[in-house]
């Protein structure tokens, strides 16, 4: 099995983070600043059942000034290019209008969406399963995983759902 998976989400949210983690390598860089990623970083994942490209992007988000117009069209033209996108979201910060607006983004999109409620860590169990339940009303998603990308907690089940989609 082979295919592209596209992350996408708000600046900050572990995009980043979470591709370092299934790749098992630091490749892209991370940072506690907003707009790290600029660019498009892409990273090949292998194993026994196949080969995943995983497309990093800059965070979807309003742009203010030419650098972030670019950084958001870099995000779009990615999300007509996978076969899976990867919502990442957090549970610090509830649905506004952000959140809607990749939604109405992702709505248009052929190619199944995973949210992926990340930064589990941080938060009690009942804010995630709160978080799961505002979410759902949102899109229809594939399928809703909470993980850490930081701790690797239920990342590597993330991977074996992404094969059921490749
Ligand atoms: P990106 O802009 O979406 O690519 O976000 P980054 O991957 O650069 O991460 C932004 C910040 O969130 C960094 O300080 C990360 O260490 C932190 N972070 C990412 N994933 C997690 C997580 O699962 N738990 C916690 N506590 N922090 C995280
Ligand atoms: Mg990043």
């Amino acid at each position: 099995k082979s295919g592209f998976v596209g992350l996408i989400g708000r600046p900050n949210v572990g995009k980043s983070t979470l591709m370092n983690r299934l790749i098992g390598q630091k490749i892209a860089i991370t940072s506690k600043k907003p707009q790290t990623t600029r660019n498009r970083i892409q990273t090949v994942y292998t194993d026994e059942r196949g080969q995943i490209i995983f497309l990093d992007t800059p965070g979807i988000h309003q742009a203010k000034n030419k650098l972030g117009e670019y950084m958001v069209k870099v995000a779009n033209r990615t999300l007509s290019e996978v076969d899976v996108i990867l919502w990442l979201v957090e549970p610090s910060t509830f649905i506004g209008a952000g959140e809607k607006e990749i939604a109405r983004q992702l709505s248009m999109v052929k190619a199944p969406v995973i949210l992926v409620i990340n930064k589990v860590d941080t938060v009690q169990k009942e804010q995630v399963l709160r978080f799961v339940d505002a979410y759902r009303g949102l899109l229809q998603f594939a399928e809703i995983v909470p993980v850490s990308a930081l701790k690797g907690l239920n990342t590597d089940t993330l991977l074996d759902i992404l094969y059921r989609y490749l």
